[in-house]
């Protein structure tokens, strides 16, 4: 399937071989995924693909006409900035149809040395501006910008006047109140951020603890959330923790939600925007079929009838399945406030 010029492209994530499959499988334009290394921010442990892995899937993808995009989106560290260098050349190596990247000397690296590859310019470099976007193309010669999630759609329309780099935006998945690529929070209680190792609260120091009618939930020892008989426990990060402040027990940062915007697929189209994107590289193949059948089956029906569009109940229905959390959010698309 070959994704129909001018229509907006849903972009899947693949956090392996198998997700990927799924993705394509199932209606996705495009594909987003990580090497096996700190160079990309869900580097989670099983997760990700090795170099054979990596040309298989973009293979596979290409033989099913969908895009294969690979995402590079940490930060370089002083002692051992070689890894990210030469995950670029392997991009390129494995003619990957675009590049995500955050850091400055990844993208004058990847402009100078390999032009023919389009660079997507990360979330993580929190680009929420035209000015800010424009600087990356004037310099580094980005192809798109991956919006950050703190834009209304007036904000969006509003920049599209302003450049002519592709817009991106999240449409589904896990949020996250950092300002996006600065959030250091999970380093305090496991030693590793989304930033530089690539990881926020790893598996590895994460404690369910059953205290009969109750579960705690830790994160590096410190206790993040309690729950009561039939309360549905939250992957605990520290910033949908449930702590206690000013004499009451509640979700201080943020209470666990996910994006959804399938109700505004006409807005945020019409805004401007050419891609969709699904967030989710650590979750399931089922979760990476579900999500992307539905969003896919959203466009084409916002493409049959725009004036007509209306969110199925049995799209709805299909995606709480899938949620982190129990509620969804629009997130700051309909924020009234600028
Ligand atoms: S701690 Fe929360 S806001 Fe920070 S990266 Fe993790 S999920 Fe995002």
């Amino acid at each position: 399937m070959t994704k129909q010029q001018g229509r907006v492209e849903v972009l899947s994530p693949a956090g392996n071989l198998p997700s990927l499959k799924a993705a394509v499988e199932n209606g996705a334009d495009a594909v987003y995924f990580g090497f096996r290394n700190a160079t990309n921010a869900r580097n989670f442990e099983g997760l990700n693909f090795n170099e054979d892995e990596a040309a298989r899937g973009i293979e596979f993808a290409h033989k099913h006409g969908v895009k294969a995009n690979v995402t590079l989106n940490t930060y370089p560290q002083a002692d051992n900035p070689d890894i990210w260098y030469k995950t670029v050349d392997l991009a390129a190596r494995l003619k990957a149809d675009a590049i995500i990247l955050a850091n400055i000397s990844l993208l004058d690296y990847c402009h100078k040395n390999y032009p023919q590859l389009p660079i997507h310019l990360s979330v993580q470099a929190s680009a929420s501006n035209y000015e800010a976007i424009n600087f990356f193309k004037r310099h580094f010669g980005i192809t798109r910008v991956i919006l950050p999630r703190v834009l209304t759609v007036p904000e969006i329309r509003a920049l599209r006047e302003k450049t002519d780099v592709e817009l991106e935006v999240f449409a589904f998945g896990g949020l996250c109140v950092m300002a996006e690529g600065r959030c250091y929070l999970s380093s305090y209680t496991t030693g590793v951020s989304p930033n530089i190792e690539g990881v926020c609260s790893p598996a590895r120091a994460v404690r369910f603890e059953n205290m009969g009618e109750r579960l705690r939930t830790r994160l590096g020892g410190v206790l993040i959330a309690e729950y009561g008989k039939g309360e549905e426990a939250a992957y605990p990060t520290i910033c949908k923790g449930r702590y206690h402040a000013n004499g009451q027990l509640y979700h201080v940062m943020e209470e666990p939600s996910s994006l959804n915007i399938l109700e505004m697929i006409p807005q945020v189209i019409e805004a401007g925007v050419v891609c969709l994107k699904i967030e989710g590289r650590q979750r399931t193949k089922s979760y990476v079929a579900t999500v992307t059948k539905v969003m896919r089956e959203a466009v084409d029906a916002y493409y049959q009838d725009p004036k007509g569009f209306r969110v199925k109940g049995s799209w709805l229905r299909t995606l709480n399945a899938t949620s982190e959390g129990t509620t969804y959010t629009l997130g700051t698309y309909e924020e009234a406030w600028q």
